[in-house]
């Protein structure tokens, strides 16, 4: 990248068209990241951060379940959870995109993207499922689940949630607890 040259800062925010003061890093004067300004972002910190989070609630409002940018999110963040819990991972799109369906297959319902339900949840969201957990991130290991069915089998063997599924059905039928099916 080349130096600036400081006598020769004419650009102005191309949004809010006030003059551009490069700030050097760690410093408090300017009132335009250096970064930017050299990669010729003509914009002011507080206009660069407006475009930043409107450009992703567009981003966010265009994703839709199993297009591209979803499944490379999917595969970013198994990637991650991979190199964090040690685990074996080797998953591309391609394998994604053969198992993704529109509904959750346990539930029913339609898997849904950047959308709590009315308890503040995200459990209809599509998430990757570790069929055996510590085979990992692994083709043919991995099925799509809503978010609620990922959180109640977790690490836990069908027998396991089954016993989980009895015990409470038996205590909300003695406290005469009523809940939806
Ligand atoms: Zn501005």
């Amino acid at each position: 990248m080349k130096p600036i040259n400081r006598n020769n800062l004419t650009k102005k925010c191309t949004m809010c068209f006030t003059n551009l003061i490069p700030r050097e890093v760690g410093s408090y004067i300017g009132n335009c990241y250096i970064s930017n300004y050299k990669n010729r972002i003509y914009k002011c910190n507080s206009c660069v951060n407006i475009y930043k989070s409107s450009k992703t609630k567009k981003y966010r409002q265009e994703k839709t379940v199993g297009c591209s940018i979803h499944l490379q999110d999917l595969i970013e963040g198994a990637r991650e959870r991979a190199k964090k819990n040690k685990l074996p991972f080797n998953l591309k799109v391609k394998d994604l995109r053969k198992i993704i369906t529109s509904h959750c297959p346990i539930f029913g319902f339609k898997f849904e993207l950047n959308k709590k339900d009315i308890n503040n949840s995200w459990k209809n969201s599509p998430t990757l499922d570790r069929i055996i957990p510590e085979k990992g991130y692994v083709k043919n290991n991995i099925i799509i689940i809503s978010m609620l069915a990922n959180c109640i089998k977790s690490c836990a063997t069908p027998e396991q949630i089954f016993k989980v599924g009895n015990f409470y059905s038996k205590l909300y039928e003695e406290k005469g607890i009523k809940y939806e099916t």
